[in-house]
């Protein structure tokens, strides 16, 4: 059976309150060996952590700020970050970054927690997750200066244009593939997907959203990374098992913390 690790996941979202045991059980009988539970706030990186007490060795969780939440920032919220962060194994900052789509926080403040989050990224040495939707060129920018830095990251959920693939490629940051990679339509991400180096490609579910194909619109679980794995695989003409054994090597490589 392939091994595979969903590197971003949300375990702690509603979705699974009254099963997330048969959730993970299906995950580990299906292969799915270890999952990065990614926080968006306070709250929910608090309960990321609460998660990988419970599921030592398959949960781990990740401290962040999405960027839909970023008019929730304020120096006590700071406070509280850095405190969570000296009480529980993290193994990631984020998800942060810019989502011009929804605009649900002012882009310039989105941008200030951006760079909050890279900053604690780089002190902590603890990689980044990015999240960015339709916000490319701001990206790019703010990513480009990070040449040099050492900082080790990903663009989850990757759905941009090839300057910003390049861009991370270039600053050596990993490409995470979802569900998205199998609709109808996603030419585009398929196109950078197939062109992406198999040593920095990641695969992930971003459960409980975007069910891969065929599971549309169902809620999403890690068990279904699969689903993308095997997307990869088609378009990459290489077996399930080559981007499975690569695509796990990628997570234990860039989240040093999944490794025993
Ligand atoms: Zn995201
Ligand atoms: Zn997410």
């Amino acid at each position: 059976m392939v091994q595979l690790i969903d590197s971003h996941c949300h375990l702690d979202f509603p979705q699974y309150a009254k099963d997330l045991e048969a959730v993970i059980e299906r995950a580990l009988k299906g292969g799915v060996y270890k999952m990065v539970s990614v926080g968006i706030d306070e709250e929910s990186s608090r309960r990321a952590g609460e998660l990988s007490a419970r599921f030592p060795s398959i949960v781990y969780p990740t401290l962040g700020l999405h960027p839909h939440d970023a008019k929730r920032f304020s120096p006590s919220l700071k406070a509280h970050l850095y405190k969570l962060l000296d009480q529980l194994q993290f193994v990631a900052i984020g998800e942060t970054g810019l989502d011009y789509a929804k605009e649900y926080s002012p882009k310039d403040l989105q941008k200030k927690v951006f760079l909050f989050q890279i900053e604690l990224s780089l002190t902590t040495g603890l990689p980044l997750i990015v999240h960015t939707r339709d916000a490319d060129d701001d990206t790019v920018d703010i990513l480009k200066d990070l040449a040099g830095t050492g900082i080790k990251g990903v663009i989850h959920c990757f759905s941009g244009g090839r300057r910003l693939f390049e861009t991370a490629l270039d600053i050596g940051f990993y490409i995470s593939c979802s569900g998205i990679v199998t609709f109808k339509g996603a030419s585009k991400v398929q196109g950078l997907i197939k062109e992406c180096p198999i040593d920095r490609l990641l695969v992930e579910t971003d459960s409980p959203f975007l069910a891969p194909v065929p599971f549309r619109r169902k809620t999403n679980e890690p068990l279904y990374v699969r689903y993308v794995a095997e997307e990869v695989a088609r378009l990459k003409s290489m077996d399930l098992k080559e981007v499975a054994s690569c695509t796990t090597r990628n997570a234990l490589a860039l989240f040093d913390r999944l490794n025993p």
